[in-house]
């Protein structure tokens, strides 16, 4: 079997290509964010990390150490929603004057902030109470919400890419492709000549990227189904021959359909144990949540919530499980 590359390498054989690895702090459990930077007319920054002082500053002196400074950056991209990623956007392009690309079914979201995480969290709670985890602890991660939304900002998208454009920057063809799942906007940046993707979460190397509900993008009412719209991105870009992915958080991918095939079964061994949970004894997907992670379905109450639901979906379409409403709750029961 061959060696797996060292990341270290790797990222230095890209930075020979003009693409610098940027691991940006966040306050979030995730650790750091890995914004690039691409040299080249413009320079170009995909992702910028969440708005604080500390990545702002962090930021800075890599763009430095790179040999650049941040009034030079020409174009920033957007891999995906989520404020570590998109919150340092505005400060950057209002420093730089650079314009802003990202998906253009996400422009929207990213421009409204404000109004719409308050409806994304609308929508967390509504699915908390009903999926059976208590007002309490709803609105305790409510209000958490509502304090990190300080790391995040509105983002003015001066350039929108339709799924399946190419954004051309001076030697260098990126197409975009749309890889909902992770979050709604997910994108996938696919250098196709040089056989290197910019993935943000779509595909991480150390863990399983967590497919979180959210609004559709669309605007429909309801709710995306995360896991079943993530299992038909990961089948789409595993078809890709990729050499390099370079992702948002942890090491650059090398095995990309591997680690697809790994997440693919793990998943499948996921599905099967939640089904086995439903037929023991009809239960809520807070319940079933508790069952497989106990006390870290409280703490992370709508991230275990969202995996748990991902899969009812699955089982439901398979017809394997079914789901009833009992005084306000919704129930999974296993079909005869
Ligand atoms: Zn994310």
């Amino acid at each position: 079997m061959a060696e797996k590359p060292d990341p270290a390498g790797v990222l230095a054989e890209v930075a020979g290509k003009g693409i610098h690895c940027l691991p940006v702090p966040t306050p979030f459990a995730v650790g750091r964010v890995n914004c690039y930077l691409i040299e080249g007319d413009p320079l170009t920054l995909i992702d910028a990390g969440p708005r604080s002082e500390r990545s702002l500053s962090e930021l800075e002196s890599l763009v430095e150490e790179a040999g650049h400074r941040i009034e030079d950056i020409g174009l920033v991209v957007a891999t995906h929603q989520h404020i570590d990623h998109v919150g340092l956007i505005r400060t950057i392009a209002d420093r730089s004057g650079a314009e802003v690309a990202a998906l253009d079914l996400a422009a929207e979201r990213l421009a409204e902030f404000g109004n719409n995480s308050e409806a994304e969290d609308d929508l967390a709670v509504s699915l908390m109470l009903s999926h059976g985890i208590s007002p309490e602890i709803a609105n305790t991660l409510r209000s958490l919400s509502t304090t990190y939304r300080e790391y995040g900002d509105a983002v003015n998208v001066t350039r929108a890419l339709p799924e399946g454009s190419t954004l051309g920057l001076s030697g260098l063809d990126l197409e975009v492709l749309h890889r909902p799942g992770h979050s709604p906007s997910d994108t996938v940046f696919w250098d196709r000549e040089r056989r290197i993707a910019f993935g943000g979460d779509h595909l991480l190397s150390h863990i399983s990227s967590n497919p979180l509900i959210s609004r559709p993008l669309d605007g429909s009412p309801g709710r995306t189904r995360s896991l079943i719209d993530y299992n038909r991105s990961l089948a789409a870009t595993r078809e890709l021959p990729i050499e390099i992915m370079l992702s948002g958080h942890g090491d650059p991918i090398t095995d990309h359909a591997d680690l697809i095939d790994r997440r693919m079964l793990a998943q499948e061994r996921r599905l099967e144990k939640i089904e086995g949970i439903i037929v023991d004894r009809p239960r809520t997907a807070h319940a079933v949540a508790e069952e497989i992670w106990g006390n870290v379905a409280v703490t992370q109450a709508f991230l275990t919530l969202s995996e748990v639901i991902g899969h009812t979906d699955i089982l439901q379409d398979q017809g394997r499980v079914t789901e009833r409403e009992e005084k306000g709750l919704l129930i999974f029961e296993a079909v005869a």
